[in-house]
């Protein structure tokens, strides 16, 4: 790569530490290949076209200002009112608003032409997820030539559900302008292309990209990853307990930002029928982790409210005197202390309805112990199952199958374990995040991009 690599996304790390899979995966590309990192500023202020410095070595980490106006408008807005619902199969939850939208596309040309001001003409421009939709179309706008490719962490939509949106021909044209979109699986590639197939103004080239208009633009899936070395690393270490004096036994862990996509209300009442159905009396513990997020969305806010009364009814149903079944923590947890939880548990419960990809599923396997593992059982529709076959597969809107899997895996001998995590274990070390950028920059810097399809 001769230009530098800018990479926008609507995060960035604010201090010198920088942790999460992602976070430090992108932050050793731009060390990599020296670089900038544009995000927006977690506090809101002046929205103006200035970018402040966060870091500058070993590449610079430009933040951009939001008005209070737009925090609500384009990101609890348009990005998690709008897009979120409907990227998750909740259109029921979608809340389309004239302002909402106003706001994205201001924040994206805002942003457009910040870039447009500091982009060379051979730097690699990779915007990341739901946030930046229109910022290609905005760059191209504005001039830039640039190969710009955009990475979705959350599913793709079916093409039934954007008639959802006010303008639902605008996505595809939008998502046309970028030279490669990536995204997390083969059937997220496969909802796309059909949504390209189902667009009179679009044609297929031979080798399966998408000529729109005169831009051309590849569609792949690169499914992310974890470090997944480093987090073996992480869960190995000896820590202390991190129970202290309240040591649960044997439990399951839950670990998911409250979110109405992680099926965690399901989840509680498949523990429940477990409970009521197991056929020994030996006590199981449900460990969820489920720190706060969006919390002045209406729909996280029900979510929330939901949830307490479940764990509240499951624990008055079921919880003894030296017992409590359900252990509910609505707080964040650290990483590190998560890599030792994940080890110590005898299953890792993950019960999405719709995911890009979920992360905890990999961190789970990464962590255990491969000579006397703990079982994955993990939801057909999150991105993770396309690959991990070897996790007991759930479908997570039946309480019954959750039930049952949790009994299976509780219960599964020695041999099955240790065959099912070091199949799942080969899946996480392969398509780890150090690769998973390679691969995308890697495409995004010999994709097609003739000089005849560009402006
Ligand atoms: N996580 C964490 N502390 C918590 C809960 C979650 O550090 O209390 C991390 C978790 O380890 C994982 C990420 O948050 O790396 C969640 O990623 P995932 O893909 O599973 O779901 P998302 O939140 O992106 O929808």
């Amino acid at each position: 790569m001769s230009g530098r690599l800018i990479v926008i996304s609507n995060r960035i790390p604010m201090g010198d530490a920088v942790s999460g899979g992602l976070m430090v995966a992108l932050h050793d590309a731009l060390a990599a290949s020296g670089g900038i990192w544009i995000g927006a500023h977690p506090e809101a202020g002046q929205a103006d076209d200035g970018l402040e410095e966060v870091s500058t070595a070993p590449y610079q980490r430009l933040a951009f200002r939001l008005s209070e106006i737009e925090m609500h408008d384009y990101y609890l807005g348009y990005a998690n009112s709008v897009l979120w619902p409907l990227f998750h199969r909740r259109g029921d939850l979608v809340e389309l608003r004239p302002e909402y939208e106003a706001a994205y596309r201001r924040v994206n040309a805002r942003l457009a032409r910040i870039i447009r001001q500091i982009a060379g003409p051979d730097d690699l421009i990779w915007v990341h997820d739901y946030h930046f939709l229109s910022l290609a179309a905005e760059l191209r706008a504005a001039g830039v030539q640039n190969r710009i490719g955009f990475f979705l962490h959350v599913p793709f939509p079916a093409l039934g559900d954007l008639s959802v949106l006010t303008h639902p021909e605008r996505f595809a044209d939008e998502l046309a302008q970028f030279n490669l979109v990536g995204l997390q699986t083969r059937s997220d590639v496969a909802r796309c292309l059909e949504m390209f197939r189902a667009d009179p103004r679009a044609e297929f080239m031979p080798d399966g990209s998408v000529k729109f208009g005169h831009r051309i633009t590849s569609v792949r899936s690169f499914p992310i990853g974890i470090d997944t070395a480093g987090f073996a690393a992480e869960a190995e270490k000896a820590g202390p307990n991190p129970f202290g004096a309240e040591e649960p036994g044997r439990f399951i862990l839950g670990v998911d930002r409250l979110d109405y996509s992680k099926g965690l209300p399901n989840r509680f009442k498949g523990f429940a029928r477990y409970l009521e159905t197991r056929t020994d009396n030996a006590r199981a513990c449900l460990l969820q982790i489920a720190p706060p997020s969006r919390e002045q969305v209406p729909a996280y806010q029900e979510i929330t409210r939901e949830l307490e009364e479940i764990a509240g009814h499951v624990n008055g149903r079921f919880a003894e005197l030296d017992w409590t079944p359900l252990r509910y923590i609505h707080r964040p947890i650290a990483r590190a202390k998560l890599a030792r939880l994940y080890r110590r548990a005898k299953a890792c419960l993950v019960t999405s309805l719709a995911d890009g990809m979920n992360l905890v599923a990999k961190e789970f396997v990464a962590a255990q112990n491969p000579d006397d593992p703990g079982i994955l059982i993990l939801s057909r529709f999150a991105g993770a199952a396309e690959d991990m076959t070897e996790a007991l597969l759930v479908n997570p809107y039946d309480i019954e199958d959750i039930a049952k899997a949790i009994s299976c895996a509780l219960g599964m001998s020695h041999d099955e374990r240790r065959r099912r995590h070091a199949a799942c274990l080969e899946v996480v070390q392969r398509t780890d995040v150090a690769q998973w950028s390679a691969t995308f920059l890697g495409t995004l810097t010999t994709c097609p991009y003739p000089r005849e399809f560009s402006d």
